[in-house]
């Protein structure tokens, strides 16, 4: 099982529908077991001291056992490749829960230098091919760390240029690359890429088993079995056919068969034909070429990578996190500059698109800095279960740098810090919830949000500082001054446009300058420059601070159909069941009664409709809550705790009668508040000072009344509400 599915199966506080606590397969497992040895293995350990998994391992409380409690003749054995991943796991919880420490280590470089591991040499080969990136596919490759989806894998695999170009460089190359894996995306791209190679002389093979969704004459021909895949496979590896005679496959193309298990010591290349962003994904592709001499392979291995031209730029899994044994460039030295292109590149084509919007200045779009985060997260969505660490950068400049600072004081006292933030596997509503209302405390939401960056940013930092404890490190940035387009724009005013525009390429182009790196063309460059120039031009009035269009949140990623959603939406009234809030202009979302986690199906039977702020609060234990239900399942009340935990839940919403009935009703588990008597606008009104609850029939108010001092003390604290005196609780007949 994956990490992330036993995290959330050992333990969970969720309840069933009738306020019972849910177990789990794998609760029941380990509890039948419990009195046996266990040997827990543990792959890519180094997440290990991870918030989740830490505690599904070694618990964090007695109502939070983990599996050495649980099983008390265990015995853990983590397995990692990258052991110093992270200084403070090393230090800290690694070795609570690995109390053996390392019984064995072999460093990289040693099994290279044994010959173990064969020394990587890394190709990259420009496809030319220009593939546009809008910004919902930006979106979820950069922020929500998805790997590419279908849509462009499937462009990119019919791509004929392209799979030619695929086919040429190995041609040219065949004497260096000798036996080869290529790793492709698509049945028909692996046919069209041996058909081609067979006609260049190069004899190929390929092994897939997904054949393509349009069932047309194609399909019959290239139905694959198991069998059939299994023979090419022995061919590839023995170099002899079937029958024992001697037929040499130089090249086996395969889409994703390969990257684990199957093992063919004498391969010498693997080509990665598209770039992705999970790095496990690529360390599995490239570790099939890795066998050095001692263990059947060669001594070098030819990693050709081959990269398209993306209109933005992404953070792409880059080798071995970009430290590979040459010693490339590690990822701190390299990627913030690209960070800082990508503001650049942005806020210029804004400018471009709509002259209007003036350029921001060198101060503002510059950064002074960065702060490093480290963030683990996990990825249980659709049909990959992983969880993979990002290092990702937040920039940090002129005018906020203190703010940052501020902020990461304030988050890094624990007491700030609500304990859900170090789990790996937070949803973004739930984030986007806990981040505004500190946003809008630390920060300026117009002269901040550059590139509507803020929100993420500041999950990161929180992420950061909840999952490692430690506050995110910061780099300034030393050489910032040697791009100061403002200064060196003094010196360009009075030159002639010819004058200038030599000056600007050779400017542009002088050695070991990052104006490259930066602009990435040269007329993004000279465009920069001719607005540095014009405002020191239009001294006198100067240019407005940017402003950025408000964010426009990303569609909820959930599995049910449009033609379900239509369904759900219609049945509960285009309103949220839980507050009732029926405004068009808010978003509403479908959530499931019984959680997925709880093998919840996917029907309409079990979605309701609920506003962001309602869903996220109720997603935190993820209960099963039915707010299409008037009456408590629930057989006793919840401790009051939780009214009080509920009533300091920081949310966005601004009005007090529904963030009542969202508590209320998260409360008794159940859509219980019929309607409340509260005048909040209107001093005259008798509903001012004093306001009524209506609840639906069936519904105990002594659970109410038990705690109407909390209830009142959090109106007044955390609904801002002061003038309130006094609460009636009355249930309907
Ligand atoms: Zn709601």
């Amino acid at each position: 099982m994956s990490i992330p599915t036993a995290i959330s199966n050992l333990n969970t506080n969720a309840l069933d529908g009738f306020g019972k606590i849910c177990k789990t397969a794998l609760r029941e497992y380990v509890e039948h077991y419990q009195d046996s040895e266990f040997f827990v293995v543990i792959d890519e350990a180094h997440h290990s001291p991870a918030y989740g998994c830490r505690n599904l391992l070694i618990g964090n409380s007695e109502s939070k056992p983990g599996l050495r409690t649980l099983l008390p003749k265990s015995q853990f054995l983590g397995l990692t490749a990258t052991p110093t991943h992270n200084d403070r796991a090393i230090r800290g919880w690694l070795w609570d829960i690995f109390k053996d420490k390392v019984i064995y280590e072999a460093e990289k470089a040693t099994l290279i230098a044994q010959g173990i591991l064969a020394r990587p040499n890394y190709i990259e080969v420009p496809t030319g091919k220009k593939v546009e990136v809008d910004d919902k596919l930006f979106y979820s490759l950069t922020r929500q760390h998805k790997d590419l989806p279908e849509s462009i894998i499937e462009i990119l695999a019919r791509d004929k240029d392209r799979n030619n170009l695929i086919v040429n460089a190995y041609v040219k190359n065949k004497e260096k690359y000798g036996k080869t894996i290529i790793f492709a995306d698509r049945w028909f791209q692996c046919v069209y890429l041996k058909e081609k190679l067979l006609e260049k002389g190069i004899q190929a093979d390929a092994i897939y088993s997904h054949i393509g969704a349009d069932p047309g004459s194609e399909t019959g021909s290239n139905q694959r079995d198991a069998n059939k895949n299994q023979k090419i496979l022995e061919r590839f590896k023995t170099g002899k056919d079937e029958y024992g005679n001697d037929a040499p496959l130089d090249v086996l193309i395969n889409v994703r068969m390969l990257t684990e298990g199957a093992d063919v010591p004498s391969v010498r290349t693997v080509f990665l034909t598209r770039q992705t962003t999970s790095s496990i994904l690529m360390t599995q592709m490239i570790g099939r070429a890795l066998r050095g001499e001692k263990a059947g392979g060669g001594s070098e291995a030819n990693i050709v990578l081959f990269f398209d031209e993306w209109e933005r730029l992404i953070d792409w899994a880059v080798p071995d996190g970009g430290d590979t044994v040459d010693n490339k460039p590690s990822v701190k030295g390299y990627f913030p500059l690209e960070y800082i292109s990508i503001c650049l590149v942005e806020e210029l084509a804004r400018h471009i698109k709509n002259p209007d919007i003036p350029l921001p200045p060198f101060s503002a779009i510059f950064p002074v800095g960065w702060y490093q985060t480290d963030v683990v997260y996990a990825n249980t969505d659709g049909q990959t279960d992983s969880m993979e660490s990002f290092v990702e950068f937040v920039m940090a400049y002129e005018h906020n740098k203190d703010k940052f600072d501020d902020f990461i004081e304030f988050i890094s006292n624990n007491k700030n810090l609500d304990d859900e933030w170090a789990r790996e596997d937070l949803s973004e509503s739930w984030c986007q919830s806990q981040i505004e209302p500190w946003a809008a405390q630390y920060f300026d939401l117009e002269a901040d949000n550059f590139g509507n960056k803020l929100y993420a940013d500041l999950a990161r930092l929180v992420r950061h500082v909840a999952q490692t404890e430690e506050k995110p490190s910061y780099y300034s940035f030393a050489d910032r001054w040697r791009y100061n387009l403002d200064n060196l724009a003094e010196a360009w005013t009075d030159l002639s446009f010819k004058t200038l525009k030599e000056e600007l390429k050779k400017e542009f182009s002088s050695p070991g300058s990052l104006w490259k790196t930066f602009y990435k063309t040269f007329s993004r460059f000279e465009t920069a420059a001719s607005a540095a120039i014009m405002r020191i031009l239009d001294k006198e009035t100067g240019s407005p601070p940017p402003t950025t269009p408000p964010t426009t949140p990303p569609p909820q990623s959930t599995s049910f159909t449009p033609e379900q959603k239509a369904q759900i939406v219609q049945r509960d009234g285009y309103r949220c069941l839980c507050c009732g809030i029926d405004d068009r202009r808010v978003r509403l979302q479908v959530d499931h009664i019984t959680p997925r986690m709880f093998g919840g199906p996917t029907v309409i039977e079990n979605g309701q409709l609920l506003c962001q702020p309602c869903n996220s609060t109720k997603y935190v234990g993820t209960h099963e809550i039915n707010f299409r239900q008037t009456q408590s399942p629930l057989e006793k009340s919840k401790d009051r705790i939780e009214l009080q935990n509920l009533l300091s839940k920081p949310n966005n919403d601004n009005n007090p009668i529904r963030s009542l009935t969202r508590v209320i009703n998260i409360f008794y588990h159940c859509r219980a508040v019929k309607a409340i008597d509260c005048d909040f606008t209107n001093r005259r009104s008798p509903h001012y000072y004093v306001w009524t609850i209506h609840l639906h029939k069936g519904n105990d108010p002594d659970w109410l009344l038990s705690c109407k001092n909390d209830l009142i003390a959090g109106i007044h604290q955390k609904l801002g509400c002061a003038y309130l005196q006094d609460i009636q609780i009355c249930v309907s007949e």
